[in-house]
């Protein structure tokens, strides 16, 4: 994987990383101790065991995981990773930033995760679609339409939130497409869904650029990560006319500062995201992320610029596609380097964003354009870049304890109003 070092002990401090900042933006907006309380965690966790009948006749138990973190605004909403790295720890923490983005774009939503300990690369088709059917059979409890809304994220795609669907819709005797988002466009999926996260980075990058006075023409891009954001996001850098230098995956990085062809590129990826397997030429990730850059967007995994090489990051702005991939340390060194940190709970918000208006369509049974949804999602991510932006300079903190107050405080807000606190 692209950092595999000590998986448990940075997943805990992604969590306590987490609660810092929710703590501090809790502070800054003066509420009490209480409310902290209750934030810091999801208000629900569930554990599962799934027994799943492999294709050579054997049954083996996978473990998962849905947090809820707190459902005052309404359902609670979020992605089901694969992934051989999740722990207990890891989807609380992401179930906390799904709250703080559905805040930031201002969504109807609590934020919600769920995960499963696989590795879908060495799985086939059927096993995978078993060990989905059997997630959905486990969790059925607590989730559903009004609820706690699943959709993808890292290793799972459209095509398993299809078996999801359709295994829930049994359970619940309806055909139930709002159980789920990121579904293929058949079975109720809305336009632009596989697109929304890297078409939100590719908003903020604009954005930011337009504050750092940076042209996106000939901007020198590297991006860490091919998968669903990574690539797309290189492919639409590359069509406003920036030069993509460098890009990885989790082997290794390619490197060209005469630009490389991303259309190649995409072509040649598998579903998993990998590439850089067919040339010989590649560098580390560790030597991608410190590449002479304008912009530069970790669109991967956690932790990965740390206070050890944050010093040695030479762009000026850098933009979180993925989850969690700078350190609170990184994010003060970048921020005093006068390097524009565009935080995650904001940059990948807009695949959340287009989950909703999915949710929306099927709840109304009616369905968008291609075009009203990009309409309605560029509109949604500038607004709410510039309500960070501004909450930065008028509060005088940094994007991401910006980001994290204006989440919060319609989560927090809801909580008074229920008389939670
Ligand atoms: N997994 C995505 C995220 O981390 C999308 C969640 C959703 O669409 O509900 O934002």
């Amino acid at each position: 994987m692209v950092a595999d070092k000590g998986k448990e002990s940075h997943q805990h401090d992604v969590l306590k990383s987490t609660q810092t900042v929710i703590h501090l933006a809790l502070d800054k907006l003066g509420y009490p101790e209480e409310v902290f309380e209750l934030l810091k965690e999801p208000v629900r966790m569930l554990t599962v065991k799934i027994p799943v009948r492999m294709d050579d006749g054997k049954v083996k138990v996978f473990t998962g995981y849905r947090a809820q973190h707190n459902d005052a605004v309404g359902p609670t909403k979020g992605g089901i990773r694969f992934h051989p790295n999740v722990t207990e720890k890891e989807v609380k923490a992401l179930s906390i930033w799904m709250s703080l983005k559905c805040g930031i774009v201002d969504l109807p939503y609590g934020g919600g995760k769920g995960g499963i300990i696989c590795d879908p690369r060495d799985m086939s088709f059927r096993e995978l679609e078993r060990l989905s059917r059997g997630y959905v059979r486990a969790i059925s409890q607590i989730v559903g339409p009004a609820k706690d809304i699943p959709a993808p994220d890292v290793f799972t795609n459209s095509q398993i939130m299809a078996w999801m669907m359709d295994e829930y819709s049994r359970i619940d005797e309806y055909n139930s497409p709002g159980f789920i988002t990121g579904k293929p466009l058949v079975l109720g999926g809305s336009h632009g869904r596989e697109t929304a996260t890297a078409k939100g980075v590719t908003i903020c990058i604009r954005e930011a650029a337009k504050k750092k006075g940076i042209d996106l023409k000939g901007a020198r891009v590297v991006v860490q990560g091919f998968g669903n954001a990574g690539s797309f996001l290189a492919k639409f850098m590359h069509d406003a006319g920036a030069k993509i230098i460098g890009i990885s995956d989790a082997y290794g990085g390619l490197h060209d500062e005469n630009g490389l062809d991303i259309d190649y590129l995409l072509d040649r990826r598998d579903s998993f995201g990998t590439v850089t397997k067919l040339f010989n030429d590649t560098i580390s990730n560790e030597e991608l992320l410190e590449l002479d850059c304008d912009i530069l967007v970790p669109a991967a995994i956690e932790n990965q610029i740390t206070e050890e090489n944050a010093h040695n990051i030479r762009a000026g702005i850098v933009v979180e596609a993925a989850n969690g991939p700078t350190t609170l340390e990184a994010t003060k060194i970048l921020t005093e380097r006068g390097i524009l940190l565009v935080p995650d709970v904001l940059a990948s918000s807009g695949g959340v964003t287009v989950s909703y208006f999915e949710w929306v369509q099927n709840n109304q049974g009616y369905y968008w354009t291609e075009e009203e949804v990009e309409e309605k999602l560029e509109k949604i991510l500038v607004n709410s870049f510039q309500n960070v932006y501004d909450t930065a300079q008028t509060r005088r903190v940094d994007m991401r304890l910006a980001a994290y107050m204006v989440g919060v405080r319609k989560m927090a807000e809801a909580c008074r109003f229920r008389g939670w606190i």
